[in-house]
């Protein structure tokens, strides 16, 4: 499907980088005041969750309605635009009742088509921007799905934001960029606005910066913040939100590239790749630690019942599925031949620490 470029102009005439800033979760009129004030005048909007999905029941769930109460009045001190998420066909209607100026869909709605389908059904026509973030799990047909959906429900300012993946895999980040998929989605909706949420992404706040200068530096067009004014004490997300000072020195220290196909779009691409080989890389010792765990525990089990290491049977046919799985994945057969080797050189090796060392406990023995 293509979209509509027309309705994707929303974000034209505002800033570059388009930002949204705020805390997590609207806690307080005062905590809102405190964190919001001192960046007005950087933000395109405001953001602030004010229904918050949480992972495990018992968490800080959002305030409700009374957070839109709280919105409209600082609108009164001082203007601005506030975006929030929305999760229910209910949370629209109140959205829209508070004169909300802008909603996304957050990464665990984003994954339900028939959620999607009645957000969609009740956003109808609207002017109001929707910025759909990408699901949990990284699937660009269900992110490209739920895009579609609002689209084809004539939903005008649409629009992605990029907030990583999840992971059971041990990661550097909260939430693994694979900054593959949402470049995969540009290239299909070019026009689409992509926006990359620094904060899921990195869980730290340490991360913030690296990671959004990354984003522009792949032509995002611009970047939602979790902004609070005492990070430490927020009720939600409290190790990733930066203060209003800490995200001016971010802003102030980012540069904003011009899109186009330069000497550095293409060192960045090698850039992605390279940090998809880290985690390969991290994946793979996982998984070799993981192996010698099983050789060791399967090492004190031969101990304990006075069985020799080697087993010719078993290493015959471990060799022959290995070398057909290899092959399978179109790898090199001497590759995997010393690979696999090495690692019945390292399983031994280990096994005999176990006989040697460790105090025998069969009974024969
Ligand atoms: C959020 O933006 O506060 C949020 C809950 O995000 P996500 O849906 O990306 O987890
Ligand atoms: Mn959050």
């Amino acid at each position: 499907m293509t979209l509509d470029q027309e309705k994707l102009n929303w974000m034209k005439g505002t800033k570059k980088p388009f930002l949204i800033a705020g805390p997590c979760s609207a806690e307080s009129e005062e905590q809102l005041r405190s964190s919001v004030m001192p960046i007005l005048n950087k933000v395109d909007y405001v953001r602030a969750g004010i229904w918050k999905p949480r992972t495990r029941p018992g968490n800080f769930e959002g305030v409700g309605e009374k957070g839109l109460v709280w919105i409209n009045t600082l609108k009164k001190e001082m203007p601005f635009h506030f975006a929030t998420e929305v999760g229910t066909p209910e949370h629209v209607e109140l959205a829209l009742k508070h004169q909300v100026d802008l909603v996304w869909i957050g990464a665990r709605t984003t994954v339900n088509p028939f959620l999607v389908s009645e957000l969609a059904e009740v956003l109808r026509g609207t002017d109001l921007p929707v910025l759909i973030k990408n699901p949990i799990h990284p699937e660009l047909a269900l992110w490209k799905g739920a895009i579609e959906r609002f689209a084809k429900n004539n939903v005008r300012g649409l629009g992605a934001i990029h907030r990583g993946f999840h992971s059971y895999q041990k990661s550097l980040y909260r939430n693994i960029p694979l900054w593959q998929i949402p470049l995969d989605l540009k290239s299909e909706f070019p026009e689409l606005p992509l926006l990359c949420d620094p904060s899921h992404i990195g869980g730290d706040r340490q991360m913030i910066s690296k990671i959004s200068q990354k984003a522009l530096n792949l032509a995002y067009d611009g970047l939602m913040i979790e902004t609070h004014y005492a990070p430490d004490q927020a009720l939600s997300d409290a190790q990733q939100q930066v203060s209003p000072q800490q995200l001016l020195k971010i802003l102030d220290h980012l540069t904003y590239r011009r899109p186009g196909l330069t000497e550095e779009t293409f060192l960045n691409q090698l850039e992605i790749i390279r940090e998809q080989i880290d985690q390969a890389d991290l994946e793979l010792l996982q998984a070799l630690a993981k192996r010698m765990d099983l050789v060791a525990h399967i090492g004190e089990i031969k101990k304990e019942h006075n069985v020799a290491i080697f087993q010719i049977s078993r290493w015959k046919e471990i060799f022959k599925s290995r070398l057909e799985m290899g092959k399978e994945f179109k790898l090199d057969e001497s590759f995997i031949m010393e690979m696999l080797r090495l690692l019945h050189q390292q399983s031994v090796k280990k096994q005999t620490e176990i006989f040697d060392n460790e105090p025998s406990t069969h009974k024969n023995g």
